[in-house]
């Protein structure tokens, strides 16, 4: 039995392999194929949704985990698909080059996170998929491709936020950039005053987010921002106290508080967005992007277009404040460019993204639900590792070039191979 981190999808896959290289993936494909079964390639369980989840051969990263090599003059690197991204962030440190933009976590496998669209927040660079450049893929026939913008572009296109509906990726080429310190400052803000300022505080930072304490008006803002030095990171006491102890052990204890008595949340809430005090730390970029999640949680994401989120914040407001929910977690609003990857989220157009979570064992579909029709009547798109109910014929309205990335589909995997319950859905049977 396999499961997801949130433990919102299982998997009794007929079989496990762990291929170690690309023709021993090749070979697992092939031999699937003779036995007529499904095929899928996790990476580390990080999504809500079923995505990777398979009934017939589960294909296992930890075969895939080596840097290939380093190209220093084109500014790339090429990782093998199941290299978790904190090996590559360390990997990449250690040779001064880092990645431009990433997600809060860093346990993703580098084809797991790009597959479903994985972003962080961004004012020049966006998603992880737009910093793919190459990639090098096992079709469903086993017959093993390298797609470019170059090179097979339309493949490379589809497939580069392709819920692994268009084979294994079995490695990926990243652009990346001299390694870079980032001045990090976090400092609470209301809302209003957030929303007021939000072009200036978009503008005048590399990285901008918030994240908004539900039933207050209370939000903790980060601003990220390259700079040349010095290092001055958290002392290592400062930083297990915040971002271990405070956001993990204390919050975990919070949010059971909040389960028990979910009345209390409210109040709760007040409380630890006043807890918050502001704090401003340089350290190297990875460890600036991103930190340990261990409260477990489900979520949902939807990226709108930034032009719509006050309407959008101010319909969730309305359903916070209607008494429906009682949400113990933060709302985080993050913001990435407009891309050109196919089935990116913020494809064409300049994006907000606001995502819900709710503590694990609470309920949360009532409450996604009404979310959802929020973010549908504002043309959002949902992440596609994250929990939503939406299906081909919206989504296929939702994205301009679904339907090109759909024949590349029907070209690469006629007898959908590496289809599943979830891309059934999504993309369609
Ligand atoms: C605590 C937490 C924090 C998160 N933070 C962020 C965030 O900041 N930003 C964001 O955008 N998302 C975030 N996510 C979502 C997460 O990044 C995505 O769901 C991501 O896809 C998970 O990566 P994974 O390695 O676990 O892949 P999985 O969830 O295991 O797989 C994802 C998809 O990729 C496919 N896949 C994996 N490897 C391959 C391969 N080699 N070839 C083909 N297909 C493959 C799988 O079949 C599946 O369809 C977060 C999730 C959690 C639980």
């Amino acid at each position: 039995m396999w499961r997801t981190w949130s433990g919102t999808q299982e998997a009794r896959p007929r079989r496990i392999a762990a291929p170690s290289g690309t023709a021993a993936v090749a070979a697992a494909v092939r031999a699937a194929a003779e036995e007529g079964l499904r095929v899928r390639m996790v990476g580390s369980g990080h999504s809500f949704t079923g995505a990777a989840v398979t009934d017939g051969v589960l294909l296992s990263p930890t075969g895939l985990a080596r840097l290939r090599g380093v190209d220093a003059e084109a500014g790339t690197v090429t990782v093998e698909a199941g290299m978790p991204l904190c090996d590559l962030n360390e990997e990449l440190h250690a040779r001064g080059l880092a990645l431009a933009n990433m997600g809060d976590i860093a346990v993703q496998t580098a084809a797991g996170a790009v597959q479903t669209g994985t972003h962080g927040t961004g004012r020049d660079c966006g998603g992880l998929a737009e910093q793919v450049v190459g990639m090098e893929l096992v079709l469903a026939d086993g017959s093993v491709v390298e797609c470019s913008a170059d090179r097979e572009s339309a493949l490379f296109e589809a497939a580069r936020v392709g819920l692994g509906a268009f084979g294994v990726v079995t490695a990926l080429t990243l652009r990346v950039e001299p390694a870079f310190l980032l001045r990090a400052r976090e400092e609470p803000m209301r809302l209003e005053e957030v929303l007021e300022r939000l072009p200036q505080l978009r503008a005048e930072n590399d990285h901008f987010e918030f994240f908004w304490f539900p039933h207050t008006g209370r939000t903790n803002t980060k601003r990220n921002n390259r700079v040349q030095g010095p290092a001055e990171p958290l002392s290592p006491l400062r930083s297990w106290l915040d971002d271990e102890f405070l956001s993990n052990t204390v919050f975990e204890g919070v949010n059971r508080l909040g389960r028990r008595v979910p009345a209390a949340i409210p109040a709760i809430n007040q409380v630890s967005a006043r807890a918050l005090s502001a704090r401003t730390y340089t350290d190297a970029s990875y460890r600036v992007f991103a930190s340990p999640r261990r409260v477990r949680f489900v979520e949902t994401e939807y990226a709108v277009p930034a032009e719509a989120l006050p309407e959008v914040l101010a319909q969730i407001r309305r359903i916070l404040d209607s008494g429906r929910h009682r949400i113990g977690f933060p709302i985080e609003v993050r913001f990435t460019p407009a891309d050109r990857v196919w089935l990116s989220t913020a494809y064409g157009r300049d994006t907000a993204y606001v995502a819900a979570h709710v503590y694990r064992g609470m309920p949360y579909a009532d409450y996604f639900r009404e979310l959802e029709a929020v973010f549908t009547a504002a043309e959002g798109r949902p992440h596609w590792g994250k929990l939503h109910t939406r299906g081909r014929g919206d989504l296929s309205a939702a994205y301009p070039r679904f339907e090109e990335a759909m024949a590349v589909r029907d070209r690469v995997d006629p007898q959908r191979r590496f289809a599943n319950a979830y891309l059934d859905a999504v993309l369609g049977a």
